[in-house]
């Protein structure tokens, strides 16, 4: 039976991050993530927050710093913004390929983003880890097949969301409300690997939820590949977001960040090296072999080191002339 807990509808962002620091509290957005965790039975708050009902908080809207993207904005929406996707075409793509319509019609960005590992084992009861707080990482010896190449250890979960790399390519920064008053930060900066923080993907203080994304124009080509076993919906066995400045046959800004392959959205700082050296087409090659430098297979996981280079590749070539 699912632990019983209070629900509390937050009627402002300062009412949710009062509620939100209470004991046993936790934010839920449009659920579809959090329910199935309170299912499998591997949460059990007393109190959920729910953020949806604070009015507003799912604006999207343009700013002269460049997009603001409420927390509640859900994803279907930012798929389907006609302006925003002429902006930040890979913030578009990335959001289009989380999931099915339905989930994209229910799940918010914030709760994209803040989103729990698909580990198996993290997501059964019946198995101890130490992400949730006991020993060892079964993985290791068991399925790992879908876990991490690169940044794992002790725990190799891959982190799940199609957003956060793109937004990572994108510098954007992230906004927090707690009890004690708002803060930003890049949002590279929010994920922590396991090494660091192996409880949890990113470090909230107590109370803090994120309020929204705050996305600069600065590079205005973008592009979100994703790689995936299922075609109809799955997640990434590996992605790739790029997203730079072009003058003629090179970049002149660019970054590169991987997803599916490692704990946190992983930036692949030489393939940027490559491609800031030498023109966009002789450096696909040499930049998508870099993007897995360091790489380390599990029993099960070899091949998600060529297919993470191929995700790199493909979104490279898109930005050759035509
Ligand atoms: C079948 C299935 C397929 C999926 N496929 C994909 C996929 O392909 N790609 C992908 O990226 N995701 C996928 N997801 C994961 C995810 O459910 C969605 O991406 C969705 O965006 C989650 O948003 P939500 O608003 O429903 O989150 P919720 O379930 O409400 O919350 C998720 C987590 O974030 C926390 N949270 C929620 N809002 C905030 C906030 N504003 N600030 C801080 N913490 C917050 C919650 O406490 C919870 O821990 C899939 C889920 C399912 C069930």
């Amino acid at each position: 039976m699912t632990h019983p807990f209070t629900w509390w509808d937050a009627r402002t962002a300062e009412e949710a991050a009062a509620l939100l620091a209470k004991k046993g509290a936790m934010a839920l957005s449009g659920g579809v993530d959090l329910l199935g965790e309170l299912k499998e039975g591997i949460r059990s708050p007393d109190h959920i927050v729910n953020l949806r009902s604070v009015p507003g908080l799912d604006r999207i809207e343009r700013t002269d710093r460049g997009w603001r993207i409420g927390a509640t904005a859900i994803l279907a929406d930012i798929a389907a913004h006609a302006e925003l996707r002429k902006a930040l075409p890979g913030l578009a793509e990335s959001a289009d390929a989380v999931a099915t319509p339905q989930i994209r019609n229910q799940g918010t960005l914030g709760g994209n983003l803040a989103q729990r590992p698909r580990c198996w084992y993290y997501r059964s009861a019946d198995f101890e880890c130490a992400k949730k707080g006991g020993k060892g990482c079964p993985a290791e010896e068991g399925e790992n097949r879908y876990l991490a190449i690169l940044g794992g250890g002790p725990c190799h979960i891959v982190h799940p969301s199609d957003c956060a790399p793109m937004l990572v390519a994108l510098g954007a920064r992230l906004f927090l409300r707690g009890p004690d008053g708002a803060r930003d930060l890049p949002i590279a900066d929010f994920y922590e690997l396991p090494s660091k923080n192996i409880l949890c993907e990113y470090t909230l203080k107590p109370g803090e939820f994120i309020e929204a994304v705050e996305v600069p124009v600065a590079l205005p080509r973008s592009t979100y590949v994703k790689l995936r076993e299922k075609d109809s919906f799955d997640f990434a066995a590996a992605a790739c977001a790029v997203a730079g400045k072009i003058d003629g046959d090179h970049f002149t800004e660019v970054r590169v960040v991987l997803g599916g392959v490692a704990p946190i959205p992983w930036r692949a700082g030489a393939s940027e090296a490559n491609l800031m050296k030498s023109t966009l087409a002789d450096a696909i090659e040499p930049a998508s072999t870099a993007a897995v430098d360091g790489a380390r297979a599990l029993s099960q996981n070899e091949w998600k080191i060529p297919l993470a280079k191929a995700a790199v590749a493909r979104a490279l070539r898109s930005f050759l002339p035509r």
